[in-house]
């Protein structure tokens, strides 16, 4: 998976894409959030007031979707982006069968995935319609 990544990631151009930015819910810890603030020259107050909703929980999120920041389709505080946005799709991380589910929900969003997921099926002949009955 990790040689199959590597190639398809080298082919894709998120800035063509921006799905993940578009559609997805952003996890953001303080600090993040702080780093970010003083990126565009606010203070994390007025970060969180205009940017930021608070869980339950406590975890902070995006308080919209798409993005805030995306612009253009390119991310507009790309130097301060958020460790999820720099992680995803995840395929670079270990333990890839484990988090399986995680990585097929974004199927059908994300181009790296699609494409790794299909060559991956080819690579291990997973095709389960030839399966015998
Ligand atoms: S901060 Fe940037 S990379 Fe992260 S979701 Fe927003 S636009 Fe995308
Ligand atoms: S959805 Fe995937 S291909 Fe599209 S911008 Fe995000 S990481 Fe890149």
């Amino acid at each position: 998976m990790l040689e199959i990544n590597s190639v398809v990631e080298a082919k894709v151009d998120c800035t063509e894409c921006g799905a993940c930015c578009k559609g997805l819910m952003i996890n953001v810890t303080k600090e993040e959030a702080a780093h970010a603030a003083s990126g565009v020259g606010i203070s994390t107050e007025v970060f969180k007031e205009k940017y930021i909703e608070e869980s339950t929980g406590g975890q902070w999120i995006m308080n919209t979707i798409p993005c805030h920041f995306l612009t253009d389709n390119k991310c507009s505080i790309y130097e301060n982006r958020f460790a999820e946005c720099r992680a995803f799709p995840h395929l670079n991380k270990p333990n890839f069968a484990d988090r399986l589910f995680g990585t097929l929900m974004h199927y059908s969003i994300c181009p790296i995935v699609f494409n790794v997921v299909e060559q991956l099926k080819v690579k291990l002949d997973f095709f389960p319609e030839r399966a015998e009955v």
